[in-house]
């Protein structure tokens, strides 16, 4: 038997023991073969030790990367594992320290290099299985938050994301290299910041998820050091922040971006007109400013004329194309001041804030045209509109109107299609 394995002969009973009373361990230990636990942690850490002499090293890394690993699936935090190695480490040099041997300094050093070893690996495996399991959360995450509805800021949280997954497999990975942006000023959310347009977003909000961007990008300035460092028992406890801050950050901006609708990221993903969600808001807006100002403005249904005959001739995917170039030649034709929403399947509504009766059939008219005459994919569609024009002084709710555009769209249709009609309305 070697003085190693005397040693730790001696001081695994009372180690043990300590180990068992931790509270923490309550339930990993409970309804169990405490002794046969215990006879094979010494013959496991025998071996380990075994294999460090014969300076196995490629052996020694394997077992206690599985080490590691299983530490995490058991769900033992490491800090807690860490805590019983260093204490096991503890007892043994005190214990060799006893045994008043000559080449103690040998001992000494050889056992520390021996638990820093253990230290090192368990930490990289235990590493290693938290990055896969955050890997499987982020796909998770992706899934269950980012309808189509977010659209843009779907880019922006996966890049995010994409980041984040570069970092992981940086630092799990022994060899690995580092090719992701750290200057929380050049990354892609960090730029996204820098030209978002502030003017309608709550600037509180705004400034605190600014914050927690860069306090996420200094967590992994230092768990790249410590990972160059080879420092993987501290870069687990590092990384169990940049976990949490990650976290918080995307549901922060999800619910940021949410709550501020902002106009640009609630467009419909198929037409890239705004999503019927905003009518309700914009169009307030607009009603208010129509008040105060004297000026008229219009609102119009737009609906394609046989859609269903396009569909089944040409196939769906023919029909899509054909609903977004329609949806183009209008957004073409409307000024930046004006709005299109896709408010149904086929069917399309049209804000224009400061727009008399002449004009708004002007345009109308003009888009129907349009449509008319293009191709796509060797199909051409027609539009009937129904367009209202209002000028009035007190509040019209928006149901009204869009009920006084759409019997307006009717009317075109039963004329025979293809078609603008135009009313002032008149409450
Ligand atoms: P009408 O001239 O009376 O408006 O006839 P229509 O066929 O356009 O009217 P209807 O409302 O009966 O049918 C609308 C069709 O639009 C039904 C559906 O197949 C199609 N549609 C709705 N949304 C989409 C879409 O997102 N993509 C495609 N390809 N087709 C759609
Ligand atoms: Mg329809
Ligand atoms: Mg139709």
């Amino acid at each position: 038997m070697t003085l190693f394995e005397q040693a730790l002969q001696d001081v695994y009973d009372d180690f043990f023991k300590n180990m068992i009373q931790n509270p923490l361990h309550t339930d990993f230990f409970s309804g169990k073969d405490i002794n046969s636990i215990k006879e094979k942690q010494i013959r496991g850490i025998t071996y380990l030790h075994l294999l460090f002499m014969k300076k196995d090293e490629k052996k020694l890394k394997e077992k206690l990367l599985y080490l590691g690993k299983l530490h995490y699936r058991l769900g033992i935090e490491f800090a807690l594992f860490l805590e019983t190695v260093n204490r096991l480490e503890i007892l043994i040099i005190k214990e060799l320290l006893k045994k008043k041997i000559d080449d103690i300094e040998k001992q000494y050093f050889e056992s520390s290099s021996f638990f820093e070893q253990i230290r090192h690996y368990t930490a990289l495996g235990y590493l290693k299985e938290y990055v896969k399991e955050e890997k499987k959360l982020i796909r998770e995450f992706i899934e269950a938050n980012l309808q189509k509805r977010t659209f843009t800021v779907k880019k922006i949280i996966e890049k995010h994301l994409q980041w984040e997954e570069k970092i992981l497999d940086f630092i799990s990975d022994e060899n690995g290299k580092l090719d992701v942006e750290t200057d929380f000023n050049k990354c892609d959310v960090g730029r996204w910041f820098k030209g978002i347009n502030r003017k309608n977003l709550n600037r509180a909000t705004l400034q605190k998820l600014e914050k927690l961007h860069i306090e996420i990008h200094h967590i992994a300035e230092s768990i790249i050091s410590f990972k160059k460092d080879g420092k993987y028992d501290l870069l687990v406890n590092e990384y169990h922040y940049f976990i949490k801050a990650n976290l918080l950050f995307l549901s922060s901006l999800i619910t940021f971006v949410f709550t501020e609708r902002i106009k640009e990221l609630q467009k419909d993903s198929l037409t890239g007109a705004l999503s019927r969600s905003v009518l309700e808001d914009i169009y307030s807006k607009i009603m208010e400013l129509s008040i105060l100002s004297g000026q008229p403005f219009g609102i119009a249904f737009v609906d394609i004329d046989n859609f269903k005959k396009v569909n089944d001739k040409f196939g769906h995917t023919v029909g899509d194309t054909v609903l977004r170039k329609v949806a183009q030649i209008m957004k073409k034709n409307i000024r930046k001041s004006d709005y299109l929403f896709r408010y149904g399947g086929e069917e399309f509504i049209i804000l224009t804030p400061a727009t008399g009766k002449e004009d708004f059939f002007k345009l109308l008219e003009r888009i129907r045209k349009e449509i008319q005459s293009t191709k796509v994919k060797g199909v051409s569609v027609t539009v009937s509109v129904g367009g209202a024009v209002i000028r009035d002084k007190k509040y019209i709710p928006l149901e009204h109107l869009i009920e006084e555009a759409d019997r307006l769209m009717y009317r075109a249709k039963k004329e025979g299609k293809n078609r603008v009609i135009v009313e002032e309305i008149k409450i």
